[in-house]
């Protein structure tokens, strides 16, 4: 069901948002947000629900409190920066459940916010027991009449605010989900051609999947980052001391049979920065991709690399990136990254971006977010969309009520 067509005026609907933001604490155990991407991208569901009258509960999490109230990972100041942002009152309840929860939602009125603490507080949300899980679900069921799923950071989990409680209610997925949704699907079945997909990160056994799925669709496969060490590996080459996965190399080597078998352009580091150390003040280099040093690391495709890289993806129509091409956070091994993101932004494909640190590449490089057509929120849930899997948080949205 669309958002549009689920009956929520007057109705207590539940949202359940992905709120998982980055918290710095000071010394007092002053906790501020440093990054609200998060938020800002859960308010137009939320700001939505309240036009048409909704009585909107808001569903979330905070970091890893594995199941017990954790002060430092209350969704509190949360709820302030919603607040903030949606410019109208939000309420807070310091519960997941029970009757301080029913008793503040029998006091809504059509168009008012309220967010519940962190979900995770309740060890039955992350719960591999299904039962366990179904009678948090139930809980939050008896009293809403509506559910709306627009969390994508976890839409690939199996959990009481995600699959159990959907199945319970009248269900929609909410804005954020319904666009990444539709930007994945885009880039995943029948694509605009040429098709171009860069991917890099840290490790090839992270986006091994990726790769097998993505494979035997794309034009052109650009790779950087730690993983293009083992690519260069699997070619033969010596790679000094910079990343290297050993047991991938059978893999990686008939994956790179498979692109030539399939026709696609693979394209690997023709040169490398160097550094002595993994530090932002090691000595540093360019060499070639055939001449990494002993002792030394690659931690960025070199300027060869990039202005190559750029090209590919000059006529590009469809692009998906996953994986910054260097160790971006220091800024000698960022040229790579921010060259690579600039020929993306700057092309005229319909441009993907999947990868929780390739996001917070874009933003730290300025590249301008706006640039590119779609930014995920979602790292593990774009990942597993690209390696092809269905999603439970996704499928239950499809199951007949
Ligand atoms: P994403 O979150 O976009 O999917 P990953 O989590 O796979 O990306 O990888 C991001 C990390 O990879 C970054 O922290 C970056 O510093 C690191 N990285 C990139 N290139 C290298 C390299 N050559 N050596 C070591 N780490 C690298
Ligand atoms: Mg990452």
């Amino acid at each position: 069901m669309r958002l549009d067509d689920l009956d929520v005026t007057d109705r207590v609907v539940l949202v359940r948002s992905d709120l998982n933001v980055p918290l710095a604490a000071d010394g007092d155990g002053h906790v501020t947000i440093t990054d609200d991407g998060r938020i800002r991208a859960s308010v137009p569901t939320i700001a939505g629900l309240r036009d048409r009258g909704a009585k909107v509960v808001v569903l979330a999490h905070l970091g890893r409190p594995k199941g017990a109230a954790k002060p430092g990972l209350s969704l509190a100041p949360v709820a302030g920066r919603l607040a903030e942002l949606l410019g109208a009152p939000v309420g807070f309840v310091p519960a997941v459940t029970g009757e301080s929860v029913t008793a503040e939602v029998a006091r809504m009125s059509p168009g008012d916010v309220l967010v519940l603490e962190n979900v995770r507080f309740d060890p039955r949300e992350t719960s591999k027991d299904a039962v366990e899980r179904a009678t948090l679900a139930e809980e939050w069921a008896a009293w809403a009449q509506a559910y709306v799923s627009d969390g994508f950071g976890v839409v690939h989990r199996e959990q009481a605010s995600v699959t159990d409680i959907a199945r319970r209610l009248p269900r929609a997925a909410g804005t954020l989900v319904d666009k990444e949704m539709a930007s994945f699907a885009r880039v995943l079945s029948d694509p605009e051609r040429p098709y171009v997909v860069v991917l890099g990160g840290s490790k090839v056994s992270d986006k091994l999947a990726v790769l097998a799925n993505l494979v035997g669709n794309v034009d052109r496969l650009l790779i950087g980052g730690g993983m293009a060490f083992t690519f260069l590996a699997a070619r033969g080459l010596e790679v000094g001391n910079s990343l290297l996965e050993v047991d991938m190399i059978p893999t990686v080597q008939q994956i790179i049979k498979d692109a030539q078998e399939r026709g696609v352009d693979l394209l690997l580091p023709v040169d490398v920065v160097v550094a002595d150390a993994f530090a932002a003040d090691a000595a540093v280099k360019v060499v070639a991709a055939d001449a990494i040093p002993v002792g030394w690391m690659g931690l960025d495709i070199g300027p060869q690399t990039a202005i190559a890289y750029a090209n590919a993806l000059s006529d590009a129509r469809t692009v998906v990136w996953n994986g910054p091409m260097g160790v971006f956070e220091m800024a000698p091994f960022a040229d790579g990254t921010r060259a690579v993101a600039e020929a993306m932004a700057s092309c005229p494909a319909f441009t993907v971006v999947g990868g929780g640190d390739s996001a917070a590449a874009i933003r730290l490089l300025g590249i301008g977010e706006e640039r590119f057509d779609h930014i995920s929120t979602g790292g593990g849930a774009s990942l597993e969309l690209l390696e092809g899997r269905s999603l439970p948080g996704l499928a239950v949205l499809e199951e007949s009520a």
